[in-house]
């Protein structure tokens, strides 16, 4: 069977997309991401069968945008394609997926300044496929929708009230990853899905945890921007802004430059001063203080999250671990999980060790799971619930 769902998520490195047959669920048959290498080539990585990576010879001038729908159109796979879905960073107050029309494209052009790094590149993502293939049906799938049902005391920022009616405000992000997860934890039967208290954790390059009671969100770490909650890879997470005013008095560090500073240069990169990546990072930690640093405040960091979101919850029934750290790296979930046995979190490591799905012991009261996230999936899935 030919695909006919094509998922798109367009960030500000790179552009990740996914092919879809229909079903339930969609299969997906071709996974692809095209990323600027550190000489400025576009490269071209497919990884469904073997991993191939194709250099492009870009004619100077051509977005990232161009290039990529160029080549997508010359793909048999891309012949059979009905419907487009795209992951959009910010949607605002939107709960739910919805149809590309040009009142939600002009929507999302003006909210562009709540997500800069992101939102552009997803509009001309779907515009360049409307203007070129009009008779293709775009969905949008905002990473803050799921979010959206946090109680307000979640939600508000103590910041002068006039700024709420500016929509300054706790978004929270990786939606489409927490909604996967929630109905995994469905799938596999776990009464907590739909009522009991849960804490979610993405920990990948972006990492955030998400409190879930009765399978809504009701808090979570990112907030305003992606910049906020737990230490990440190269994001320093929760800052206090008092760093900011300071290296503007004493460093006469713009706006521009703090920005850059605390969204790429910062969390584990900045702490270790040799790699944003936990793999490496833990292979280090022996041998140099400053990587054994940035691995335990990321894990330090996250437990006192899971502290703070068990008091919100009154407690808690399962715990939940994802994205390319919470999925393969066991030391990590143990040195987050050491003492919080006082909320009912007992680890089996054998299991733990084999990053087996459940890795809490018989007796634990916290059911602790690995799930692997599919925000692709996810995509698609709301795509066919959407366009059935
Ligand atoms: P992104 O947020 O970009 O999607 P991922 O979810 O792929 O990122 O997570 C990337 C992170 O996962 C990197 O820090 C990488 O080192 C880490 N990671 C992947 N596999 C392992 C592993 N076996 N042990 C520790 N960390 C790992």
């Amino acid at each position: 069977m030919k695909p006919t769902i094509l998922t798109i998520n367009g960030g500000s490195s790179s552009i990740k997309f996914a092919f879809y047959r229909p079903g339930e669920p969609p299969t997906r048959c071709v996974f692809g991401k095209m990323a600027r290498n550190g000489l400025g080539e576009i490269i071209l990585t497919l990884t469904d069968e073997e991993e191939v990576s194709v250099p492009f010879p870009v004619a100077l001038g051509k977005s990232a945008t161009t290039v990529f729908v160029d080549w997508l159109e010359k793909q048999d796979n891309f012949q059979s394609v009905q419907t487009v879905g795209h992951r959009l960073v910010h949607g605002m107050e939107r709960t739910e997926p919805e149809l590309v029309t040009q009142d939600l494209l002009d929507d999302i052009r003006r909210i562009s300044p709540f997500a800069p790094e992101h939102l552009p590149v997803e509009t001309d993502l779907i515009e360049t496929l409307r203007k070129r293939h009009p008779e293709l049906v775009q969905v949008a799938c905002f990473d803050t929708a799921f979010h959206q049902s946090m109680p307000r005391m979640a939600k508000l920022l103590p910041i002068p009230r006039r700024f709420e009616a500016k929509g300054i405000r706790r978004y929270g992000f990786h939606g489409l990853s927490y909604a996967y997860l929630m109905e995994e934890l469905a799938r596999l039967g776990d009464p907590a899905a739909t009522k009991g208290r849960v804490i979610l954790c993405h920990l990948g390059n972006g990492a955030s945890m998400s409190a879930v009671r009765d399978g809504q969100s009701v808090e979570t770490s990112m907030g305003f921007s992606p910049t906020s909650g737990l230490v990440m890879s190269t994001r320093t997470g929760d800052l206090d802004p008092g760093v900011a005013a300071y290296l503007g008095h004493t460093e006469s560090m713009n706006t521009k430059e703090f920005y850059h500073m605390a969204n790429h240069e910062s969390g584990l990169i900045g702490i270790s001063e040799t790699s944003s990546d936990m793999r490496k990072l833990l292979k280090l930690e022996s041998s140099d203080i400053r990587a054994a640093e940035a691995v335990e405040l990321f894990c330090y960091q996250a437990k006192k999250w899971i502290g703070s979101f068990s008091a919100v919850l009154g407690g808690l029934d399962a715990l939940v671990f994802s994205g390319g750290i919470g999925e393969n790296s066991a030391i990590v979930r143990t040195r987050i999980c050491e003492g919080l046995g006082f909320l009912g979190v007992k680890l089996d490591e054998n299991r733990n060790t084999k990053s087996a799905p459940i890795i809490s012991s018989v007796d634990s009261s916290v059911m602790a799971r690995v799930i692997p996230t599919d925000e692709e999936l996810m995509i698609a899935r709301s795509v066919a619930r959407l366009t059935q």
